[in-house]
């Protein structure tokens, strides 16, 4: 039986006695990841393991326009630029012993935060591993060291192109500009004699730059990457229609299958996204969270920010405990229509995390 640090049965922490702090009746990772997967052979909807990830955006603001980023069409008056204040991250950090990876980021620069800093020292502290989501644009020596010194195990850099006009059509930034933090991040680690995070890439696919993702995948290589996730662009804004991939899927199978090539030439892995899924689960809300700034919860990564139409809104830390959340209506609800093959929320039905689809990867604003 997996049992608390201090012995208890685990079934105990949906109702922690008086007096005991939630962090001490939390699972190991080990502990968590062991649990998760018997409650999901067993086929549980109320899950006694924590989230294995947890991602969190530590602030709303962001130092770049993006073409094709939700920000650029969404509701300024709902998503208005905000800091995590402090609350938040003692909101998360009893969670931190148990789970896997924390994410750093949505869609925003964290780095322009000053709340980074103590949410990545409280995964430092709780020894879970962290990955920081980023532009790229901020990765100076300075910032490296100190993100190093926090034990930052991933690096995320966005690239969008491997040329100078598409980087500075699509993200308004310079190539050289982005994929420097890799380099920077190897030579502080160099210099400070630790080792590098693992570097990752994170490409969004068109039919402008799709061509170019064999050029990025030599230039990552070139700088350390050892991964790439490629994602389908998602159309926030009507006139960015035609970019999407699904109105030309021989065009997009066409250069991924020459990106899987240079990518297995090069020892990088890459994932790509698929043009055939249809009616797919999503097992997202049994696995993460997404908090936001403010401390609202979101039960996936769909759309991070507030809109109507494309994202589980599970609740709010001002008003109920991570694990409350965790485990309320919106978080059972969800997972049982998953587990039974009931209705699932509005939100979900036609989901890009569920088909791959032109009418799931239109998501205007
Ligand atoms: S850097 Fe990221 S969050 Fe900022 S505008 Fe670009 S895609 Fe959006
Ligand atoms: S189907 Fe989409 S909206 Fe629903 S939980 Fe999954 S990612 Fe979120």
């Amino acid at each position: 039986m997996v049992r608390h640090r201090n012995g208890n049965a685990r079934a105990d922490l949906a109702h922690p006695s008086p007096g005991a702090s939630l962090s001490q009746l939390m699972l190991t990772r080990e502990e968590n990841v062991e649990l998760h997967i018997r409650e999901m052979d067993e086929g549980a909807v109320r899950l006694e393991s924590a989230p294995l990830s947890l991602q969190v955006e530590p602030t709303s603001i962001c130092n770049l326009h993006c073409t094709i980023c939700g920000r650029e069409a969404w509701d300024s008056t709902k998503n208005p630029p905000g800091e995590m204040p402090p609350w938040v991250i003692d909101a998360v950090t009893p969670i931190l012993p148990s789970v896997s990876e924390l994410l750093v980021g949505g869609y925003a620069e964290a780095t322009l935060s000053k709340t980074m800093w103590p949410l990545l020292k409280a995964a430092l502290d709780a020894g879970c591993p962290s990955r920081l989501i980023s532009n790229g644009t901020r990765l100076d020596q300075a910032m490296c060291e100190r993100l190093l010194r926090t034990g930052l195990k991933f690096l995320v850099i966005s690239a969008d192109g491997a040329t100078e006009t598409t980087m500075r059509k699509i993200r308004g930034v310079g190539l050289e500009e982005t994929l420097a933090g890799f380099t920077e991040i190897h030579r502080a680690a160099d210099r400070l004699n630790m080792p590098p995070p693992i570097c990752n890439l994170s490409f969004v696919a068109t039919r402008s730059n799709v061509h170019e993702l064999p050029a990025l995948i030599d230039l990552a290589a070139d700088r350390g990457v050892s991964e790439i996730f490629v994602g389908h662009f998602k159309i926030y804004r009507e006139e960015l229609h035609d970019e999407s991939l699904f109105h030309d899927v021989d065009l997009g199978k066409r250069h991924f299958d020459a990106a899987r090539k240079r990518a297995e030439s090069r020892g990088v892995v890459l994932k790509l996204p698929r043009f055939d899924r249809r009616n797919s689960d999503c097992l997202m809300p049994f696995q993460m969270l997404f908090v936001k700034w403010n401390g609202k919860v979101l039960a996936c990564c769909s759309a991070v920010f507030e809109n109507d139409h494309y994202s589980l809104a599970a609740g709010d830390l001002s008003k109920e405990s991570i694990m409350d959340i965790w485990n309320n209506t919106v978080m059972l609800n969800y997972r049982r229509a998953v587990r039974e093959g009931g209705e699932l929320p509005k939100m979900c039905r036609n989901c890009a995390f569920r088909h791959d689809t032109l009418e799931a990867h239109t998501r205007l604003l």
